[in-house]
C-alpha cells in the first residue's frame, strides 16, 4: 500500500499513521519526525530545517525533496510506505510524482483528514509526545492521573517546541496557503479520499479503512 496523509496540522496524520501501519505493514514515513530528529542530534540538515520549524514555516522545497528521494530508497519502503507531512507544497507534489513515475510505484490512495480549525488549537495546544517511545497523546483525552508520563511505556511526556499558539496560528495559515492547493491537485487522480477527522483515532481509522475497502 502506498498511501499520503493529508490535513492541517493537529488532524491527526501521525497518529493515524501509526495505526495504519500496523495494519498495512509498510513504512511510516514522517517528514517531521525526521526533521525532529536530525535536529535533537544537531546535525547539518536539523540545524538548517530547526531554523524553519521553530517559526512554523516549512523547510525549504529542495531540502525536503532530496531528503525523500533518499527515504524512499531504503529497503522498507519497497514493500508500501504512508506518507506523513509530505508533499506540502505544489512543487513537492510534482517532484514525488516524478519520483514515484521513475521507480514504478503509483499511489493507491490520498487520505484528506478533515477538521474544524477550532478544534485543531485544542488538539495541538494539548498535544503532548512521549520522549521514549514517540506516542503522541492528548491531554483532554488521558484517562491517568499523572499527566507527564506516558501511560504506555512510562517515558516523559514533552511538549513540541512549534505547539506554542502563536507558532500554530502560523502553520495553520502555512497549511491554507501554500498546502490545501494539493487538494484539487490530488482530487484529479481519483483517488482522494476525504475523512471527517474530528472524534477519536479509533472511529478515523475504522473511517479510513471503509473507505479504503
Ligand atoms: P504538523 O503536521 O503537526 O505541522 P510535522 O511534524 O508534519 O507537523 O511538521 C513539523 C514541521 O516540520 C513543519 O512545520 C515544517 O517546518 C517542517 N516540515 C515537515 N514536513 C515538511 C515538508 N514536507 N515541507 C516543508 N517543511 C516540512
Ligand atoms: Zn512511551
Amino acid at each position: 500500500m502506498r498511501m499520503v496523509l493529508l490535513g492541517a496540522p493537529g488532524s491527526g496524520k501521525g497518529t493515524q499513521a501509526d495505526l495504519l501501519k500496523d495494519k498495512y505493514l509498510c513504512a511510516h514515513i514522517s517528514t517531521g519526525d525526521i526533521f525532529r530528529r536530525n535536529l535533537k542530534d544537531k546535525t547539518e540538515l536539523g540545524v538548517k530545517a530547526g531554523e524553519f520549524m521553530n517559526r512554523g514555516e516549512l523547510v525549504p522545497d529542495e531540502i525536503v525533496i532530496g531528503m525523500v528521494k533518499d527515504r524512499l530508497r531504503e529497503p522498507d519502503a519497497s514493500s508500501g510506505f504512508l506518507m506523513d507531512g509530505f508533499p506540502r507544497t505544489i512543487p513537492q507534489a510534482e517532484a514525488f510524482d516524478a519520483m514515484l513515475d521513475e521507480l514504478g510505484t503509483p499511489l493507491d490512495a490520498i487520505i484528506l483528514l478533515d477538521i474544524d480549525e477550532e478544534i485543531l488549537v485544542k488538539r495541538l495546544t494539548n498535544r503532548r509526545t512521549c520522549r521514549a517511545c514517540g506516542k503522541i497523546w492528548n491531554l483532554l483525552s488521558m484517562k491517568t492521573e499523572n499527566k507527564t508520563v506516558c501511560s504506555d511505556c512510562g517515558g516523559e511526556l514533552y511538549q513540541r517546541d512549534d505547539d506554542a499558539e502563536l507558532v500554530i496560528r502560523n502553520r495553520l495559515k502555512v497549511y491554507h496557503d501554500q498546502t490545501s492547493p494539493l487538494v484539487s491537485w490530488y482530487a484529479k487522480t481519483g483517488k482522494l479520499y476525504t475523512i471527517e477527522a474530528s472524534a477519536s483515532p479509533d472511529e478515523t481509522l475504522k473511517k479510513i479503512q471503509a473507505a479504503l475497502g
